[in-house]
């Protein structure tokens, strides 16, 4: 029995941590937001719920690189680059989400780690321009959208998107997540999303001066956190609040949460190098 006791008092303590570790040499990344184009005059009714119907915003399409000291890079969600979605949505401003990291100053190549908020295809179809990269998804997200031989099991998913995941699975390239505050890379931590999909998720990073959120689409707007309003598109808005609240503890304010679409990111943090935002605290 005393060789099973650490390894059980180990697995407590980390299920029980709600931060981020701090110090003992825990590594610290760089985190930034590279956007790559803008849907123009977007309704902010479909972003917030119960939003003036009236009202327009310029949804800004981001990728979020988190670096390491050695130039490692770890990239939460992939943007898109599939034909069909350019057609349909015609982003302004659109750069191909690995072009949008080279024009920022980054080396897509040194892109080992992609980690995927959710399915939808304008955060989850551009993994295919980086090729070396691990993927990083919730193990109920894909069963829940993925089906076996490749098709898309509910409409959230787009059907090439769904087709693609199958694909990479069988290659061995996606790495299944179970649960909430699970670090999956040192530093790097993702967490139960509040429903934006079945099992949306987002990420805390251990950055030198604290920890920073991604929210990704589980807070699309600043105005969601600031004002304490869901997104209007949520399985379930009690759910989303909640973990609206749990990335405000977690980054301590809401300038450190990082949301999905709002363009305000590049004004509350500096662009430059063109396309990117840094976020330091
Ligand atoms: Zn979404």
């Amino acid at each position: 029995m005393r060789q099973r006791a650490l390894p059980v008092l180990m697995a407590l303590v980390a299920a029980c941590g709600g931060q981020p570790a701090r110090g003992g040499g825990e590594p610290t990344w760089d985190v930034a937001a590279v956007r790559f184009g803008t849907l123009a005059g977007f309704r902010v009714r479909s972003l917030i719920a119960g939003a003036d119907s009236a009202r327009r915003i310029d949804a800004t399409l981001m990728v979020w690189p988190l670096r390491a000291a050695d130039g490692r890079i770890v990239l939460v969600d992939a943007g898109f680059t599939r034909a069909k979605f350019i057609t349909q949505w015609k982003p302004r401003d659109y750069v191909t989400p690995d072009s949008a990291l080279r024009l920022a100053g980054y080396d897509p190549a040194k892109v080992s780690d992609i980690v995927i908020s959710h399915i939808h295809w304008d955060h989850a179809d551009g993994v295919e321009r980086f090729p070396g990269a691990r993927i990083w998804l919730q193990r109920a997200e894909f069963e829940t959208y993925v089906g076996p031989a490749g098709e898309a099991k509910q409409p959230a998913i787009d059907p090439d998107v769904a087709a693609m995941y199958r694909r990479l699975f069988t290659e061995g390239r996606v790495s299944l997540v179970d649960g909430d505050n699970v670090e999956v890379i040192p530093g790097i931590r993702v967490h139960t999303g509040g429903k934006h999909t079945f099992a949306s998720q987002f990420v805390s990073v251990h950055t030198a001066g604290g920890p920073v959120v991604i929210a990704s689409d589980n807070a699309y707007l600043y105005e969601n956190l600031e004002q304490r309003r869901p997104i209007a598109q949520t399985l379930d808005s009690l759910s989303n609040l909640a973990a609206q609240a749990r990335m405000l503890t977690l980054a301590g304010s809401a300038r450190f949460v990082v949301p999905g679409h709002d363009p305000a990111v590049f004004t509350r943090f500096a662009e430059g190098p063109p396309r990117k935002a840094t976020i330091r605290r």
